[in-house]
């Protein structure tokens, strides 16, 4: 029997009963936010982000560089500011790592 789920929809570790994901946010000491669904079943949950203040303050600009690149008019501009959204992004990434890892 084929049976078809919501592209969103996980199956969980735990009790292995397939849900839809809803992302809530919790709000930890130091200004930590964690974002994370757990199963309506057995209440396993996954954690999909912690961020600081400083991990959004990067976000916010990342997003910024983001659309600077999409709003580029030459291949060139377009081209390096890429090359600085991607930049960014690496380090968000890296800070998003360190971060999770001082939570645990
Ligand atoms: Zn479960």
């Amino acid at each position: 029997m084929v049976v078809s789920y919501e592209m969103n929809d996980v199956l969980c570790e735990k009790c292995r009963t397939y849900y839809a994901v809803e992302v809530r946010e919790k709000k930890e000491a130091k200004g930590i936010v964690i974002q994370f669904f757990s199963c309506p079943n057995c209440g396993n949950a996954n954690v999909v982000s912690a961020t600081n203040k400083t991990i959004r303050q990067k976000l916010r600009e990342l997003r910024k560089a983001r659309s600077f690149y999409e709003q580029a008019t030459t291949h060139r501009s377009a081209q390096r500011r890429f090359e600085k959204y991607t930049q960014l992004h690496e380090s968000v990434k890296r800070l998003m790592l360190r971060s999770e890892t001082k939570i645990e």
